[in-house]
């Protein structure tokens, strides 16, 4: 079982009363109760979630929540940083270690704060930047004009290839030569398989562009050895500490000594203020843990949990992108089925299936995105899988009596409290 097996209070002894919040607010009590019962009355399948360990949630709830700490250690804008400075430390020289990069940011708020940062360091308003377009898989800092990204720079967009599903590395060659970038993104919120980092890098050095690799999805993997590590590859690694990598909501940076500075004034002062030190502390936790052989296991079990139900869907119709996966993460055309992704969702959602709507790359269709790591945290294994594949076939027929797939749906999570009994 993973580290969240237990039915220890989520603050422990270093956070408030539990029963504070429900003796004052108990309005807001109700919403977090409800929320806890949710997130344990279904499948939580949505490819970005996870569910963190009790000792993460008591960092998250502890009293570094009221410390400011604007700078670094040893250099803070304020008084009093002596334990923030060590929560900070014994992050980056988890996230170094477990990564093997030398330099690593832990303050970035959020994958996109972090993306934001490696272009701030890199880039200048109005410059070129080759990224997979948002239609086939690229993330809002990727050039969408409804984000910054996509409002101060120039972003040309790569895809994949129509019969595969693959990274089409021909088209990025040619686009790469063609716009001279300054810098190239790899990284996607819905590519299932391995990007191929040297190829990326290969092409980058060709025309003498940066490689960033927004590798929001896959870092969990890389921590537990279940996925390539792009660190000798990028010339920045941009991430998220949820997701597979189970710590706090939050982002991560991984550069080599000679960027170090300037990513670290990106983030601070460039982008951000003070850094959230109770989520420092979180991250440091989730470090330790994904250091750890009983993480590296839950990694390979998430990836083979995913084949498996990636399988069994192909099997039941699903028209699963790329023919299956290689990571935590699946994307499917349920339209073979008779329901487009929309629809999909929300028959899932009735009968208790937790899972995200996603663009596909051709065609105006809409697909379903979802994935393994929370179901693998809970425990979850080939037996659960095979069930889960029955349940998404059962739960999108027309006919579908959904208040029984949704009693199969429930009484499964219930086998596998996220949080103990
Ligand atoms: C999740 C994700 C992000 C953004 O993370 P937030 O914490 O939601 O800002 C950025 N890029 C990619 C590729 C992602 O998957």
């Amino acid at each position: 079982m993973p580290a969240t097996g237990t039915d220890q209070a989520p603050h422990g002894p270093y956070g408030p009363d539990p029963d504070a919040l429900r003796r004052q607010d108990p309005q807001i009590a109700d919403v977090l109760d409800g929320e806890a019962r949710r997130q344990e009355d279904g499948l939580q399948l949505i490819a970005a979630e996870n569910f963190t360990s009790p000792a993460v949630l008591a960092a998250l709830g502890s009293r570094l929540a009221n410390k400011y700490a604007e700078g670094y250690p040893g250099r803070r804008h304020h008084g009093g940083c002596e334990y923030a400075d060590a929560a900070e430390r014994l992050a980056v020289e988890r996230a170094c270690a477990l990564f093997g990069a030398d330099h690593a940011n832990v303050q970035a708020h959020s994958g996109s704060s972090a993306v934001l940062a490696a272009y701030a360091a890199l880039l200048r308003p109005g410059d070129t930047v080759l990224a997979m377009g948002l239609a086939h898989g690229g993330h809002l800092t990727h050039g969408s004009p409804a984000n910054f990204s996509g409002r101060w720079f120039e972003f040309v967009p790569y895809g994949v290839d129509a019969e595969s599903g693959l990274v089409d590395h021909h088209q990025v060659r040619a686009l790469a030569r063609r716009h001279r970038p300054k810098a190239i993104v790899c990284g996607s919120i819905s590519y299932p398989r391995h990007i191929d980092y040297a190829e990326f890098r290969d092409i980058a050095d060709e025309v003498g562009a940066a490689l960033v690799v927004d590798a929001a999805h896959p870092i969990g993997l890389v921590a537990g050895g279940a996925a390539p590590n792009p660190v000798p590859y990028a010339d920045v690694v941009c991430a998220t500490t949820h997701k597979v990598l189970r710590g706090p909501r939050g982002g991560l940076l991984l550069c080599g000594d000679e960027l170090a500075e300037r990513i670290d004034r990106a983030v601070f002062p460039f982008t951000q203020g003070g850094a959230q030190m109770h989520t420092v502390a979180a991250k440091a936790v989730a470090f330790g843990e994904a250091a750890t052989p009983a993480f590296r296991q839950y990694t390979h079990q998430v990836v083979a949990n995913a084949r498996l139900l990636a399988e069994r869907l192909a099997a039941l119709g699903f028209a699963v992108t790329t023919g299956g996966t290689d990571t935590h993460l699946i994307t499917a055309d349920p339209a073979p089925l008779g329901v487009d992704g929309r629809t999909a969702r929300a028959r899932l959602a009735a009968a208790g299936l937790v899972v995200d709507v996603c663009a596909l790359p051709y065609g105006d269709g809409r697909g379903i995105r979802f994935g393994t790591a929370a179901v693998t945290t809970q425990g979850m294994g080939a037996a659960e899988m095979e069930q889960i594949a029955r349940l998404f076939a059962d739960a999108l027929r027309e006919d579908a009596d959904s208040g029984a797939v949704r009693a199969e749906a429930r009484a499964l999570a219930g086998r596998f409290p996220p949080y103990g009994r």
